[in-house]
């Protein structure tokens, strides 16, 4: 699938759950979500029948994510039908981790290729001071099990805030010493309106990669494989990488090869626009294949040139990141 801007598309997101056992105060309100119901959620027939579809059409590889991935029953099952698609594609999950620990080898043994945890704090009362949870043992020891079970290599994502957690970018850099992971720092997005944090706790990458200098000099590392949004570097003798995602100071779109489908059955041509198509209706009302693959191909083709966040005249969405998936 090629878009009008020469990209391919060839990686899908799979938001398979808008609820979650944490409340990222960036991320979902203290409440929680107004419970979609679970007839509202595409059931993983649909998003498997997506899945294949778009696996077709050029899809090679599908995240999972949410809300928490894991909360959701039968996902080791969902994992091992997705990675057995014809056409074998690779399958990777974003998790907060607090599950993960206890699932990591069935999620391997099913086909999982590797995982992304999300984690913010390596501080006890800090992380549930984000997360309005306790939790960070288990986050850690998920960890370990991941490493353990080789969902490698093992990538963490961590977001600084602003006089929240940024004072801790170079203690999680230091763990790119010891362990062979990928510690991705990702700018907190203003993606919604009524964020638990106001949008100048915003800590660009340009001070995240100031605060990193900290620990020693950064040698900037060349991608390979498909390209991702982040800037890689290493700290000399170090066993991981570090990774800088400036999701809002700069554009990557023009590398965008992503389509994502939200857990109430939309196709989301891109994270920053409201713009969606109904494929839950198409699905729900018998289409054939040949229309679903059309309703995949226009989403690719209003896919938006780049973003307009961090521009004086962006309007913050409706949705929040439970609700897309990241
Ligand atoms: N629950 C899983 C997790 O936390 O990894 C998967 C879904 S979560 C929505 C996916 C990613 O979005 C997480 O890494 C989280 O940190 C990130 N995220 C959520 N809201 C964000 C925001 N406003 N700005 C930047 N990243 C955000
Ligand atoms: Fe849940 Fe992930 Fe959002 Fe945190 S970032 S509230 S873990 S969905």
């Amino acid at each position: 699938m090629k878009d009008h801007f020469g990209r391919h598309i060839e990686y899908l997101r799979l938001s398979v759950t808008d609820r979650c056992n944490l409340r990222c105060r960036y991320c979902m309100p203290d409440e929680g979500v107004a419970a979609v119901g679970h007839g509202d959620v595409l059931s993983y027939e649909e998003l498997l029948r997506i899945a294949a579809i778009a696996v077709r059409l050029g899809v090679c590889k599908i995240r999972i994510t949410g809300g928490e991935p894991l909360v959701r029953r039968g996902i080791v099952d969902f994992v091992r039908e997705l990675a057995s698609l014809p056409g074998r594609p690779e399958i990777t999950l974003t998790t907060n981790g607090l599950l993960l620990a206890p699932m990591a080898a069935d999620l391997k043994a099913a086909g999982l290729s590797r995982v992304n945890v999300s984690l913010d704090s390596l501080r006890p009362e800090r992380f549930a001071e984000i997360t309005r949870r306790p939790g960070l043992e288990k986050v850690l020891a998920a960890l370990e099990a991941a490493e353990k079970a080789g969902l490698v290599p093992l990538k963490i994502n961590m977001v600084p805030i602003g006089g929240v957690n940024a004072d801790e970018i170079v203690d999680f850099a230091r763990l790119t010493l010891e362990r062979p992971w990928e510690v991705r720092f990702i700018e907190f997005m203003p993606v919604s309106g009524g964020l638990g944090y106001p949008p100048e706790s915003r800590f660009p990458a340009a001070e995240i990669e100031n605060e990193l200098a900290r620990l020693g000099p950064l040698e900037p590392l060349s991608r390979k494989g498909p390209a991702g949004p982040a800037r890689l570097y290493r700290y000399p003798g170090g066993r991981g990488r570090i990774g800088v995602i400036p999701a809002v100071s700069h554009h990557f779109c023009s590398e965008c090869n992503r389509l994502r489908v939200t857990a109430d059955g939309r196709l989301r041509p891109c994270l920053f626009s409201e713009e969606e198509l109904d494929i839950k209706s198409l699905l729900r009302a018998g289409a054939d294949d040949a229309s679903l693959s059309a309703l995949l191909l226009e989403a690719v083709g209003v896919k938006p040139e780049r973003h307009q966040i961090g521009e004086t005249d962006f309007v913050p969405g409706q949705r929040r990141m439970q609700t897309i998936g990241g």
